[in-house]
């Protein structure tokens, strides 16, 4: 790491579109027995903004964090359908996932949008996790580099408070395919992005940023993964939504720490 930078490994669930009210009680239940003992590594559920509520309950007295997957820029205001970070925080979320691909994809959220999502949601207080990553056809045609540079460039500003911001490299093709990067080509890139921080805000901001990586990180790969020295923990998508693939992703993320402390 660094050499001497040490980072808290984050593993994040991004629940998406999942889970009836039972389904959510029960994983978390199984997340809370999953991940007993284990320590050195902060855990993050994210689930759809109807659980926040009864799921800051469900994690009560356990030392998993609750984020939302997305925010409105605004406090408040006729934004039929929107949720804002008071309300967020109003439900105990310490943290929002801005900029995922099926939001860029989908909703077609792009930089000067996410630029005001994660100024708003820093300044109310909450820890952003930015999405950045480049699709199929960006890596074939060699610009990936260039891809997740436009992404953070477009967005962060140098007065956003590092300790309120993680970084996701989530390749578009890994989400959701079974496809993983190879530990070697996440490293790549979050190195890169590590680099392009310490030039364009500071090596300060550069060592306290954690970088996650996601896409269709599971057990079997987990471990590789968070081995390398510029990734900080992962956003989960799909392995996030069984306890024991979660909680196995975590106790890896616990492993990692206590070799490097
Ligand atoms: C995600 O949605 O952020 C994600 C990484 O999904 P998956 O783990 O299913 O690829």
């Amino acid at each position: 790491m660094d050499g001497e930078v040490m980072r808290t490994p984050l593993i994040a669930g991004n629940w998406k579109m999942h889970k009836t009210l039972t389904e959510a009680r029960e994983l978390v239940k199984g997340i809370r027995e999953g991940i007993e003992g284990i320590s050195g590594v902060e855990v993050l559920i994210c689930p759809p903004f109807q659980h926040l509520l009864p799921m800051a309950g469900a994690i009560d007295g356990s030392p998993i964090m609750l984020g939302a997957q997305n925010a409105h820029y605004e406090p408040q205001g006729a934004f039929t359908g929107e949720v804002s970070v008071p309300m967020l925080k109003d439900a105990g979320c310490t943290h929002v996932i801005l900029g995922h691909s099926e939001r860029r994809q989908y909703f077609a959220e792009g930089g000067p949008l996410l630029a005001k999502k994660v100024r708003a949601a820093v300044a109310g207080g909450l820890n952003a996790i930015f999405c950045v990553g480049e699709i199929l056809e960006e890596r074939e045609a060699g610009r990936t580099q260039a891809v997740v540079e436009r992404h953070i460039s477009d967005v962060i500003r140098a007065d956003v408070p590092a300790e309120r911001l993680i970084i996701a490299y989530e390749p578009v093709w890994a989400i959701g395919t079974g496809r993983t990067a190879t530990p070697g080509q996440a490293q790549e890139v979050q190195a890169f992005i590590r680099s392009m921080l310490a030039s364009t805000y500071g090596q300060a901001m550069a060592d306290a940023v954690r970088i996650l990586y996601g896409g269709s990180v599971k057990p079997s790969n987990a471990a590789d993964l968070l081995a390398q020295p510029d990734i900080d923990g992962a956003l989960v998508g799909g392995a996030c939504l069984v306890a024991a693939d979660f909680a196995a992703i975590i106790k890896a993320a616990g492993i990692r720490a206590a070799a490097s402390s």
